[in-house]
């Protein structure tokens, strides 16, 4: 009879069933249905002396969902877990099948980069087990997140107010925030002055050339100006060549959010929920991704269509490597069907879709080719030194396909050792500047620097940019990013205490998770290296504002309310259940 396949979405399954046919039953368990409980020891819903053992429970909005899936699952012959092709997506197929391996039907994953006729074939003939390293990985950063979030937002609770919260990549997203709002407020400008100079060639062709220097002061400053306005030039050098710049890789989720935020001031969270659907809808390949690897056949499809518009295609298809082996497993994010244009869609996909189109095309294409040109111009007493220079595009390339002017060198044909002299009525000009502050983020430079500095997922940015905001840790003004004087409260105190709010040790948790993703690194070691020093520093917190120390497991005891008045319990209950009067600072039971 028919196979179950189940995954996230709706819209995905309906996609998928129109592939697929009638031998199959396509049905969503909509994401997740279960969570680590709000339960068990320390309420944490972890168990951590047991290798950090995670207690799931069904979600409660879920409930209706999973008895849906059993039904279909009892009717079925066999079932195939169709869940997005990611950490997180393994992660839901394996909550599944531990939901419904009692039913005995044989239980397989399937992955679909793309949701096409191809896809579905190619996904339904290699269905395969649980990759348990990447459910591994996803449970490892849960468990990570979890352990920060309920552990050390109670020690900010419990000194700085209430409905206060850390998270592990929230408030190092916060901290970039509050560090350079510091940068601007402690930033000294300096003063520097700029020369320039009109000179022309013996046809009277006028350019400008710049001083070579920057002088701090307005006395060097008129100096110079002074010195130049005497002498005589000859031109020193010629430089001109070529610059060759190679076609950019397809999209990954990074830069599609930035590009979207930059060029179209779509937000991260806008871009995520328009590139979701165009997946569902069978428009592009999967949207959560870090590798710039596209389909052979895609690449083929690519270059003909290159072709057809016209355009010159390399010899050879242009090669994008990864930056690690792991993420050849994956695609970049591309269209399905390069015939489809983007005038089929409308809103926030038409642009989404436009751009991925642009990209994955433009990754195929020639490299521009600029014209560079260098003069440098000495003056003959002084010797002072005057630059002019240029660039322009000599041939195109993948700059076809974007709104670019070839631009132009402003500079007259000059030959080595040939004079030139002042021109015009101000012939030198001394203007004086300042340096400026760095900028305070805008989205897409906020992601950018996620990106490079290996913060988190990109996957996940658009929740946290949305996050820090509702929980008024930062305010966003226009497009740009300032903290809240709570926002800095809270990042001061935590970058006190803790040392996952260090940047550096952020990236390397980030490659930690890949380590367990491949298999390299076990995930119960993984997770003590964080959690004991994690615990002491969280401790050494509480004690530093006063708390008292249990004085049975070292944890800070926290005042509590019971049915005798207010007491000290064990910040470690239930699996440590020490209490103390505040009277008297006893112990009064273990
Ligand atoms: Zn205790």
């Amino acid at each position: 009879m028919k196979a179950l396949i189940i995954v996230e979405s709706p819209a995905k399954a309906k996609s998928i069933q129109k592939y697929a046919g009638d031998d199959y039953r396509v049905v969503a368990s909509i994401g997740h249905i279960c969570d680590l409980a709000k339960g068990g020891k320390m309420g944490i819903g972890i168990d951590i002396e047991k290798d950090f053992r995670p207690r799931y429970v069904i979600i409660e909005d879920q409930v209706k969902t999973v008895k849906m899936l059993a039904e279909e699952a009892h009717k079925a012959d066999s079932i195939l877990l169709c869940s997005d092709p990611d950490r997180e997506g393994e992660a839901i197929s394996a909550h599944l099948l531990s939901r419904l391996k009692d039913i005995g039907k044989p239980m397989k994953r399937i992955t679909m980069h793309e949701i096409t006729k191809k896809g579905v074939k190619e996904a339904i003939a290699n269905p395969r087990d649980i990759d348990k390293e990447l459910v591994a990985s996803q449970e490892a950063r849960r468990i990570l997140d979890r352990l920060v979030g309920f552990l050390a937002s109670p020690f900010l609770m419990t000194f700085f107010g209430k409905n206060l919260s850390a998270g592990r990549v929230q408030s190092v997203l916060t901290r970039l925030i509050v560090d350079r709002e510091k940068e601007i407020d402690e930033f000294k400008p300096e003063e520097y002055w700029v020369i320039q100079a009109n000179l022309a060639n013996v046809k009277s062709e006028t350019f400008v050339a710049k001083y070579d220097g920057k002088p701090a002061n307005k006395e060097t400053a008129s100096k110079i100006k002074a010195d130049l306005l005497a002498d005589t030039f000859l031109v020193k050098s010629i430089e001109a060549a070529e610059e060759k710049r190679k076609a950019p890789p397809p999209l990954i989720t990074a830069k599609l959010q930035q590009i979207m935020s930059k060029s179209f001031t779509i937000s991260a969270e806008r871009t995520m929920k328009a590139a979701q659907s165009l997946y569902e809808r069978s428009f592009i390949t999967y949207m959560r991704t870090d590798s710039v690897r596209a389909n052979p056949d895609a690449i083929k499809d690519a270059r003909a269509w290159i072709k057809e518009q016209g355009y010159e295609i390399p010899k050879t298809a242009n090669a994008h490597k990864n930056k690690d082996a792991a993420q050849d497993a994956h695609e970049c994010i591309r269209p399905t069907d390069l015939s489809v244009s983007s005038d089929t869609l409308d809103g926030d996909e038409e642009k989404v879709y436009g751009v991925i189109h642009k990209h994955f095309v433009a990754s195929q294409m020639l490299p521009v080719i600029y014209n560079t040109l260098k003069v440098s111009i000495e003056a003959q007493s002084s010797k002072h030194i005057l630059k002019a220079g240029g660039k322009a595009i000599k041939i195109k390339g993948y700059l076809e396909l974007f709104d670019v002017e070839n631009g132009a060198i402003d500079i007259p044909n000059l030959t080595k050792n040939e004079a030139v002299n002042l021109a015009g009525k101000e012939p030198v000009v001394a203007e004086q500047k300042f340096t400026q502050p760095p900028p305070r983020y805008s989205e897409a430079h906020l992601l950018e620097t996620l990106e490079k500095k290996n913060i988190g997922r990109p996957s996940t940015f658009a929740d946290l940019l949305a996050k820090i905001g509702t929980r008024n840790y930062v305010e966003r003004r226009g497009n740009t990013f300032y903290p809240t004087e709570l926002g800095k409260t809270i990042t001061n105190e935590l970058v006190k205490a803790f040392s996952f709010m260090d940047i550096n040790y952020t990236a390397l948790l980030e490659d930690k998770l890949d380590l367990i993703a491949t298999g390299k690194l076990d995930r119960t070691k993984m997770l003590s290296d964080f959690y004991v020093p994690f615990k002491l520093e969280l401790n050494k917190a509480y004690a530093s504002h006063g708390a008292k120390e249990c004085p049975k497991c070292g944890s800070p005891m926290l005042e509590r309310e019971g049915k005798a008045g207010s007491f000290y319990g064990c910040s470690a209950y239930p699996s440590c259940r020490s209490t103390m009067s505040i009277d008297s600072n006893q112990t009064v039971s273990i």
